[in-house]
């Protein structure tokens, strides 16, 4: 990266790919060009590539390939792709002949998920069953248990929050829909890769997950499904991937989908406790000089590379047009391409003072403590002058 740059501190946004994984996509955009669905020597070393894939997806999310028996991952073009898949292909295939298919979940969900479900609701196929947060994002479980009691056909829960960070506890809430026999559906993009996750024995049905969030490659992503779950097919053609997910199937994307997984899963240990120990130096430095300083999310349960802070009194849009060309954040999820202000923020009933203040910083294992140090003050400095300048 050149020294111009602004540090880079928008890795809920996405990650940068990792070399090691484009070393191991590049053959694959060369001369091992095969199409997997070929049956002679081309096709065969590709259709062996995607296996090896496959297995280290389901590896860093706990689930089990059983070859020739389940093969649980589709490929897709990323998280908002697989959701949709999950979603969609679930209702469609599991409407009650007798009354509407009772669908729940978070109101802070990514907008892939809300919006999937408004399409599902606006066709009249859902009944949408809201599940409460508080003010911290997090889920209320006893609601929850309250809502599975009362009868649900699918509940779907992110593993992690994209702007807050807070950490849901799937394994909680998995095992008591199991025992309703309710399915789950858990959105995994912000963290596979991140905090461990247990697809198998935490009895999940559907899990998504995308490439660009954890140093593989844009375009990538999977749905992980449970063996004996139907889905509804929503990209029709040759019949790929057990008709699911009709499509040549990306080659290197997925090799490096996998190896960015293969990777995740070995390091992932050491480099979250590096993020979260340089999150806290950010954190504290922050609180020293800026008195006003609140601090968003489950500070208890939350990804190690989230910070996410609100200056009450010192609008964000004032702050990032002081940071510009200095530091690369954001204020609310960059995966939406239209929302003003945050759906989730809203959901988590802030004031407006912590809403309009509100700035997302999130770290990464390329992040280093001088760039944490260089941001700090940069911040620092910039809300200083900024309410030098609103004091005038
Ligand atoms: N779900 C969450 C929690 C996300 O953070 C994102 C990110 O953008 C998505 C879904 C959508 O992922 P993708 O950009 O791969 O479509």
């Amino acid at each position: 990266m050149s020294a111009q740059r602004p540090i880079y501190l928008d890795y809920h946004a996405t990650t940068p790919l990792d070399e090691r994984v484009l070393d191991h996509m590049l053959p694959w955009l060369r001369e091992s060009f095969g199409n997997p669905s070929s049956t002679h020597a081309y096709g065969t070393e590709a259709a062996t590539a995607i296996r090896a894939a496959a297995q280290q997806v389901a590896e860093l999310v706990g689930a089990v390939v059983r070859p020739g028996v389940h093969h649980p991952v589709i490929w897709t073009s990323g998280a908002t792709e697989s959701i949709n898949l999950a979603l969609k292909g679930f209702v469609l295939r599991h409407q009650p002949a007798d009354r509407p298919f009772r669908l729940a979940t978070m109101p802070v969900e990514h907008k892939a998920v809300l919006d999937s479900c408004r399409a599902l609701e606006a066709d009249g196929r859902v009944e949408m069953v809201w599940l409460k947060v508080n003010q911290d994002a997090q889920l209320d479980l006893a609601d929850a248990a309250q809502r599975c009691a009362e009868g649900l056909d699918l509940i779907v829960v992110m593993a992690a929050n994209n702007e807050v960070g807070t950490l849901y506890p799937i394994e909680a809430l998995a095992r008591m829909a199991q025992r309703q026999g309710i399915p789950v559906f858990c959105d995994a993009s912000q963290a596979a890769g991140k905090v461990p996750l247990d697809f198998e024995g935490w009895g999940l049905t559907l899990l998504a997950l995308t490439g660009h969030k954890l140093y593989g490659p844009k375009g990538t992503g999977a749905l992980v499904v449970r063996r004996g779950t139907p889905l509804a097919c929503q990209i029709h053609g040759g019949g790929h991937q057990l008709g699911l997910r009709s499509g040549t199937l990306n080659v290197p994307g997925i090799v490096g989908l996998g190896a960015a997984c293969a990777l995740r899963q070995t390091e992932m240990q050491a480099d979250e406790g590096r993020i979260a120990a340089l999150r806290d130096r950010f954190q504290g430095r922050l609180q020293a000089a800026l008195p006003q300083l609140c601090v968003n999310g489950d500070l208890q349960q939350r990804l190690a590379g989230n910070l996410h802070v609100s200056l009450p009194g010192l609008p964000n849009d004032a702050l990032l047009a002081h940071l510009q060309g200095r530091l690369a954040l954001s204020t609310t999820s960059a995966c939406s391409s239209s929302e003003a202000s945050s759906h989730v923020l809203a959901a988590m009933q802030l004031s407006q003072e912590r809403v309009r203040s509100a700035l997302r910083l999130s770290l990464g294992r390329c992040t280093t403590e001088a760039e944490v140090d260089a941001a700090s003050a940069l911040l620092i400095g910039a809300c200083q002058a900024l309410q030098a300048k609103l004091a005038d």
